[in-house]
């Protein structure tokens, strides 16, 4: 017998499936959700089945190490890259990977989207980094994470799909809605002329804002991972420094 509590977890990973099935974020059997249970397993959609036909008989129970403990069948092919993730950070409860069509596109075009354009998009995602190819459902996809996972709750995975995650199910999979939008709007920006990235000086207003009017501060470094722990990427804090000592000479 199912805890009403489980159950609920169930059915919440049926409907985020369909969701994704429904927005066009996942073709044939692409895709797969999963979430951390209080007990510290994990409950992951099997594998091969199409995200809008997915039942609460097709989502498994798996331990830390991807062993089904139960259900029946075969857990997703990117578990490794799910419990890579529940690793690495013990806030994140839910992850959502898809092969949405824009944001693959960009993935496909080895190409993040990292350019400070829409204010509610930084404060959400800050910039979206671009992991490196790995063969998918190998042990390369989590290597392929590690630069981006601690500082990034969306990315792409070159010439693949995406990723996102978050404390619920519903932030994971809103933020992969949100990173399919932006790749749209980024795109037609780009038929448009280009994207007209914001000026340091209304990032730092932004950010001087995001935490007091959203609780969030904005992670802007990607630097292609080479940094974990700052805020700013070295270039931006060269800027910062500039435009300070520019602005105690004036005076
Ligand atoms: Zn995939």
């Amino acid at each position: 017998m199912v805890h009403p509590d489980e159950l609920s977890m169930l059915q919440e990973v049926v409907s985020v499936c369909h969701r994704l099935s429904e927005k066009d974020m996942v073709s044939a059997t692409d895709g797969n959700v999963s979430v951390r249970t209080k007990t510290g397993t994990f409950y992951t959609t099997r594998s091969s089945v199409p995200k809008g036909d997915v039942t609460v008989n097709d989502i498994l129970e798996v331990d830390r190490t991807g062993k089904p403990v139960g259900g029946i069948g075969k857990p997703s092919t990117e578990l490794k890259m799910h419990l890579f993730i529940y690793e690495q950070r013990p806030d994140v409860n839910a992850i959502v990977h898809a092969h949405p069509a824009f944001a693959t596109a960009f993935a496909a075009a080895g190409q993040a989207i990292d350019k400070p354009v829409l204010p509610e998009v930084l404060v959400m995602m800050g910039k979206i980094p671009l992991a490196e190819y790995a063969t998918p459902s190998t042990d390369e996809v989590p290597e392929s994470i590690r630069p981006f996972v601690q500082e990034h709750n969306a990315m792409l995975l070159a010439n693949h799909g995406a990723v996102t995650y978050g404390t619920t199910l519903q932030q994971a999979y809103l933020t992969m809605e949100k990173l399919e939008h932006t790749a749209r709007i980024t795109l037609y920006a780009r038929l448009l002329g280009g994207e007209r990235p914001l000026s340091q000086r209304q990032i730092e207003d932004l950010m001087a804002v995001s935490e007091k009017s959203y609780g969030k501060k904005i992670y802007l470094d990607v630097n292609n991972g080479e940094k974990t722990d700052a805020l700013y990427s070295e270039t931006d804090i060269y800027e910062i420094l500039k435009r300070v000592l520019q602005r105690l000479e004036n005076k």
